[in-house]
C-alpha cells in the first residue's frame, strides 16, 4: 500500500511534539544514497541521517543482519552475558586505542555514561576531588539531555533549561592559552580540573576541524595535572573522518571515547570506552536496559566489518578530496556567497560569507527542490554527510544539483 494517500502533516501535527523545524517533506523509502519521499520524487541523501546511515539504505549487509538477528534473538537483559555484544566490544577495541566498552542507545547517553566515569574517577581514583570540573568547548555539541546539553557550550540549546548542571566550564575551541588559564583559574579550594571534553571535530558547532597542535598541548596538559582526555566522536568517529577515529588525525590519544551516530548504520546504539586505568565503573554504578542488546550489536559488528572488508576508509578519503574540490569550484562560481570549504573525509562545510544575507537553511531548500537533502551546522554552514559508499558519479551529481539550487539565489 502506498502511503502517498496516508500522509498528512496536519494530522501528524495534532499528535506529535513541535520540537523540530521540519522540511516540508516525507520520506518513505531508500536504496544506497538515494531516498523517495511520499510523491515518489527522488533524492540525493548527503544528510545519511546525520551522519549516520554509514553504508547508506537498504544495504544488503544489513538487511540480512536484521533478519537472521531478529529471527534468532533480539533482546535480553545485560544480566546474562550477549556474545554479540562482545564480539562488537572485541572489534572496536581491536580497533582504537582504548580498552573496555560500555554499550548505550544513543550519542548523548555514550557521554552521559562518560561524564559519570570522570566524577567516579575523580571521587575514587583522585579521592582528594570534591568537586571534579569538566571543561568543554565553545560552540560544542554533546548531546540533549540535562548534562550533556550542559556539556554543550551553546547558549541556545540551554536557555530555559536552567537550573543546568554544576561542574561544566567553557572555553574556546583550537585555544592553547585559554585551556591553560582555565586550569589554573579553576585549581582553587575543592575544585579541579578532572577532565576536557572535546570533539576532534566540531560538527553542529560549523565543522571545525581540531588543530593538532592544541590537542597535543591538551594531551600534555592533561597527563601533567591528572586531567582525563575525552574525545566526543559521536559525529566524526567511525570512519567518517576517511580514519576510523578523528584523533588519528590529531596525532593524540584519548583516555575516553564516545561513538554513536555511524555505528549503527542507523540501528540505535551509542558507546563509550575507555582505557583500562580509568574503568572505573562497578557493578550497579551504570546501567542500560537496551544497551548492547543483541540485535543492535549484530547490526554495529556488520558496520564495522563492512567498513573493513569493503575498504571504505579509502572510498571516504577520495570521496571527500573530490567533494572539497568540486564545492571549491562552487566558490569560485559563487564568491559572493561562499567564503570556504573545510573538513576531513566526508565530513565537510561549506561556509557561507558572514557578509552574504543567504542562510544556510534557504539553500537547504532550494537544494531539496532540485532533489538533493543538506543539512546546515548553524546558520551560516552547509554540511554534507553522505553515506561512507557515496560513489563519484553521487558526488559529481550532487555538486551539480547543488550548482542548480545556488543559480537561483
Ligand atoms: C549528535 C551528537 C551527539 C548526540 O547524539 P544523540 O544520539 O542525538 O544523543 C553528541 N555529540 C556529538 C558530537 C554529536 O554530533
Amino acid at each position: 500500500m502506498s502511503t502517498e494517500n496516508l500522509f498528512d502533516p496536519d494530522l501528524f501535527n495534532a499528535s506529535v511534539m513541535n520540537t523540530y523545524g521540519r522540511f516540508d517533506i516525507a520520506l518513505e523509502k531508500g536504496k544506497g544514497c538515494r531516498v523517495w519521499d511520499t510523491n515518489g520524487k527522488e533524492y540525493l541523501d548527503f544528510v545519511a541521517g546525520i551522519a549516520t546511515c554509514t553504508l547508506g539504505h537498504a544495504h544488503p549487509a544489513l538487511v540480512e543482519t536484521v533478519t537472521k538477528q531478529i529471527q534468532k534473538l533480539h533482546h535480553v537483559s545485560n544480566l546474562y552475558y550477549i556474545p554479540e555484544q562482545g564480539a562488537l566490544a572485541n572489534w572496536l577495541t581491536d580497533h582504537s586505542c582504548l580498552d573496555k566498552v560500555f554499550f548505550c542507545n544513543s550519542g548523548a547517553e555514550a557521554n552521559e555514561a562518560a561524564i559519570k566515569l570522570i566524577r567516579k574517577y575523580a571521587h575514587t581514583v583522585l579521592d582528594f576531588l570534591e568537586k571534579p570540573v569538566i571543561l568543554t568547548a565553545k560552540a560544542s555539541f554533546h548531546g540533549r539531555t540535562l548534562a550533556t546539553v550542559t556539556a554543550t557550550g551553546q547558549p541556545k540549546y540551554q536557555k530555559d533549561f536552567e537550573p543546568l548542571m554544576e561542574g561544566f566550564y567553557y572555553i574556546p575551541y583550537n585555544d592553547i592559552e585559554a585551556v591553560d588559564n582555565a586550569i589554573a583559574d579553576i585549581d582553587e579550594g575543592n575544585q579541579r580540573v578532572a577532565a576536557v571534553m572535546i570533539e576532534p571535530l566540531q560538527g553542529e558547532g560549523g565543522v571545525r576541524p581540531g588543530n593538532p597542535e592544541y590537542f597535543s598541548h591538551l594531551r600534555k596538559i592533561c597527563d601533567e595535572n591528572q586531567i582525563l582526555l575525552v574525545f566526543d566522536e559521536v559525529q566524526v568517529g567511525m570512519g567518517r573522518s576517511g580514519k576510523l577515529w578523528g584523533y588519528e588525525h590529531l596525532g593524540v590519544e584519548p583516555d575516553i571515547l564516545t561513538s554513536a551516530k555511524g555505528l549503527g548504520g542507523g540501528i540505535p546504539i551509542g558507546a563509550m570506552l575507555c582505557k583500562d586505568f580509568c574503568d572505573v565503573l562497578s557493578p550497579g554504578t551504570h546501567a542500560s536496559t537496551f544497551g548492547g542488546n543483541p540485535f543492535a550489536c549484530a547490526v554495529g559488528l556488520t558496520v564495522c566489518e563492512t567498513l573493513e572488508k569493503d575498504n571504505l576508509l579509502e572510498n571516504v578519503e577520495q570521496r571527500g578530496e573530490q567533494l572539497r574540490s568540486k564545492l571549491t569550484g562552487i566558490i569560485s562560481k559563487y564568491p559572493d556567497i561562499f567564503e570556504e570549504v573545510r573538513g576531513w573525509g566526508l565530513i565537510n562545510g561549506l561556509e557561507i560569507k558572514e557578509e552574504s544575507k543567504i542562510t544556510s537553511i534557504e539553500i537547504v531548500n532550494q537544494a531539496i527542490i532540485e532533489g538533493l537533502l543538506l543539512v546546515p551546522a548553524g546558520p551560516k554552514v552547509l554540511r554534507f554527510l553522505p553515506p561512507l559508499i557515496v560513489s563519484e558519479a553521487e558526488i559529481n551529481e550532487a555538486v551539480d544539483k547543488l550548482d542548480k539550487a545556488l543559480s537561483k539565489f
